[in-house]
């Protein structure tokens, strides 16, 4: 099982395409370590997210509590504060760390809202390479904004010697959006071309994976179905600050419990996970997210590798590139064939903006969405 926990909902970004930063949750109001003890101790990939997860005092105590319980462990930061990452890194420089950039100075800055966020992101990742990080990277949210510098930024992520992970917009209760929309679906799609075939020119066995990942991030963004059905529930959990353990961190209506009032017992062989899994089964949302993709990409037997359909088709178009032809993107994606709708999205720039944050207590309704797609 995949997990992702969210020790906080406090965030220094003010992200165009996330709003959490502007709901804020009260630090003596959020998961202990009291309550993360009681989590199970055969997590796959478990993910250390926010909000920004520096912002909180004890991120050391954390990671010494959930390295036993896990085979993966990493943490997603925004990177500002990556002099806090360095002592992590240094005692466990396996540790996998992601930083979000999306873009390069002004693009970044922009679509993040974070002063001088480029410059503090790079010089940051150079201190973690120094403490001897193994798994470093960096992570962008692939939009209108920033498609056409994608491969720039995988090109500095090779200079430099770290890793590069890749998601798109989505609409979330995480978010607090749910009007993330693409501004022009082909472009941004047909942006991600490029950079599948670069990864599997790689010689990262890695890297060819995140090609069918990115794959699966263009139908999403062309509207289409996913490639893989989702496992969210049963393969992957998330859990927010408030100790409530939910299936995904878009849909609002599939609450499986709460680990601080519950045991995990109770939780994963209760009724209530039984008929989430079957929501799940026939969800309509159109998502491609990182956590649930790679999870429903992985087999479901040995977690260290993937499903047949994934393998296939990684295996031929590896085969592709390395004899020099290019791959038959038609073959798999209809272009033709583009959702379209009339919302053309908002979100609007806060880099030099002060917005009022409203702090979410923990008795108050969290998530205050009606319905809303990803599509
Ligand atoms: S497909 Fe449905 S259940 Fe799965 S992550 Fe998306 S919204 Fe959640």
């Amino acid at each position: 099982m995949d997990l992702t926990i969210i020790p906080t909902y406090r965030c220094n970004s003010k992200c165009s395409m996330c709003h959490v930063w502007q709901h804020p949750t009260l630090p003596r109001e959020e998961i202990t370590l009291d309550t993360l003890e009681k989590l199970p101790s055969n997590i796959d990939n478990c993910n250390i997210s926010g909000g920004e997860p520096t912002l909180r005092d004890d991120l050391m105590d954390m990671v010494d509590l959930m390295v036993p319980k896990s085979r993966i462990m990493e943490i997603s930061t925004n990177g500002l504060y990556a002099e806090k990452i360095v002592p992590i890194v240094k005692k466990y420089p396996n540790i996998k760390i992601r930083f979000s950039l999306d873009g390069f100075h002004e693009t970044n800055n922009n679509v993040r809202g974070e002063k001088d966020g480029f410059n503090k992101k790079l010089n940051g990742m150079k201190l973690l390479i120094e403490a001897g990080g193994k798994d470093l990277g960096f992570g962008m949210t692939i939009q209108d904004d920033n498609v056409k510098q994608l491969e720039g930024i995988w090109n500095l992520c090779r200079e430099i010697g770290v890793d590069f992970a890749t998601s798109t917009l989505h609409n979330g209760f995480q978010f607090h959006k749910s009007d993330n929309y693409f501004w022009s679906r082909i472009k941004v799609a047909k942006g991600i071309e490029k950079l599948i075939e670069q990864q599997l020119k790689s010689w990262k066995v890695k890297h060819w994976f995140r090609g069918y990942l990115n794959l699966g991030l263009i139908e999403k963004i062309l509207g289409h179905d996913r490639l893989i059905s989702c496992t969210a529930g049963e393969e992957f959990v998330f859990i927010d600050p408030w100790s409530d353990v939910w299936a995904c961190n878009v849909r609002n209506d599939l609450l499986l419990g709460n680990i601080q009032d519950q045991n995990w017992e109770e939780i994963w062989m209760g009724e209530t996970v039984k008929r989430i899994r079957e929501n799940v089964s026939v969800c309509k949302q159109n998502c491609w997210m990182v956590t649930t993709a790679r999870t429903a990409m992985r087999n479901t037997r040995i977690p260290q590798l993937p499903k047949m359909t994934v393998f296939k088709w990684v295996l031929l178009n590896k085969l592709m590139v390395s004899f020099g032809k290019s791959i038959n993107f038609e073959a798999y994606i209809d272009y033709n064939k583009v959702y379209s709708d009339e919302n053309t999205g908002n979100r609007e720039k806060f880099l030099h903006r002060s917005v009022k944050k409203r702090i979410t207590r923990k008795s108050e309704p969290h998530y205050q969405f009606g319905q809303f797609y990803n599509r």
